[in-house]
């Protein structure tokens, strides 16, 4: 199967790197220049626990004059999920596909709107990596990915992506109800990126004062209430629990959102929050505090200027 990974970033760079290393035909797409120069010139240096691995990886600053390829793994951030979407729907050839595990709700939906959502793949990964600097990452937490089809029925070409990337050290399965696993992070992100972002909190610190366990309960029982509304079942049965159990396992980490905003970055607040704003107006449920936490963190992006329209 022939792979392009848009996106090289984090995560990108990491499914990218065990691809390669598997030995399979995979190209990273990027259009960071000194990132996608640094692994072309000395290779992608990837941090375990065991070590530094220099993984030589085939990088190109953007997608022209690319072959066509079955398979594109999209990892860019929610807010330039649309021009990436166009650059798939170019680089796919007859059958192809693409493949989501971007956080958030509404990534594979927009693109649906350029490929057809009878030609994503969308999931959740419990993966983690963090951006170093120039052909430099770290990979975090390791587990396993879900992967399903936005529309229709699961079938052979999504055991086959699952067996590929399990094959190369990435655990994958197909999920009957992906949405449900969507959801489920979805929610989780939903109590803790927010929070930690406006508070500048690590995760677990969310756990330790009355207050902010309050808010992180109200944010996700409002997230809850709108998951009920659009017939979702949520693979837990204590959503506060379960969201205040993440942030003490996750205790150490500083939330991709608070880096967003740390680094004065645009963040996926319009697909997390937001969504739950979205989806809570669309189904008729009222999310007050999601909608607070939404242009809360939309004014902390205003004040760095560094709000990206989507
Ligand atoms: P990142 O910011 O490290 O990487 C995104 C990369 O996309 C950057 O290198 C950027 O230059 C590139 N990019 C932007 N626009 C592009 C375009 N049009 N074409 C090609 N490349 C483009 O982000 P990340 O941490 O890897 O996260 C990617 C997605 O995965 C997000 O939705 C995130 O929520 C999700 N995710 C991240 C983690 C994690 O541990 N980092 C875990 C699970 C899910």
């Amino acid at each position: 199967m022939k792979m392009a990974v848009i996106g090289a970033g984090a995560m990108g760079s990491l499914f990218g790197a065990y691809l390669a290393k598997a030995g399979e035909a995979v190209t990273v797409v990027d259009i960071w220049p000194d990132h996608v120069a640094a692994i072309r010139s000395q290779g992608l240096v990837l941090g375990e626990e065991t070590g530094d691995e220099v993984v030589r990886l085939d990088a190109v600053l953007g997608t022209d004059g690319l072959a066509p390829v079955d398979l594109v793994i999209l990892f860019v951030k929610a807010t330039a999920t649309r021009q990436a979407a166009i650059a798939a729907a170019a680089l796919l050839g007859p059958g192809g596909r693409v493949l989501t595990l971007q956080n958030g709700l509404g990534n594979a939906e927009v693109i649906a709107e350029t490929v057809g959502g009878e030609n994503v793949l969308v999931g959740t990964t419990a993966q983690g990596a963090t951006l170093l600097g120039p052909g430099r990452i770290r990979h975090g937490g390791r587990g396993e990915t879900h992967i399903g089809r936005l529309s229709g029925d699961n079938d052979a070409f999504c055991a086959q992506v699952a067996a590929m990337l399990s094959k190369a050290g990435l655990p994958t399965v197909v999920e009957p109800d992906v949405r449900s696993l969507v959801w489920g992070k979805l929610v989780i992100n939903t109590g803790i990126n927010a929070l930690t972002a406006l508070l500048r909190l690590r995760n677990g610190q969310l756990a330790e004062q009355a207050e902010t366990r309050q808010l992180l309960a109200l944010a996700v029982e409002e997230a809850v209430l709108v998951a009920r509304a659009a017939g979702v079942q949520l693979p837990y049965e204590d959503p506060v629990e379960k969201v205040l159990a993440v942030a003490v396992a996750t205790g150490q980490n500083q939330s991709s959102m608070l880096q967003d905003v740390l680094r004065g970055s645009p963040t996926e607040i319009a697909v997390i929050n937001g969504a739950i704003v979205r989806e809570g107006e669309r189904l008729g449920v009222a999310t007050p505090v999601n909608r607070t936490l939404t242009l809360l963190v939309q004014a902390l992006e205003n004040q760095s200027g560094n709000r990206k329209a989507e």
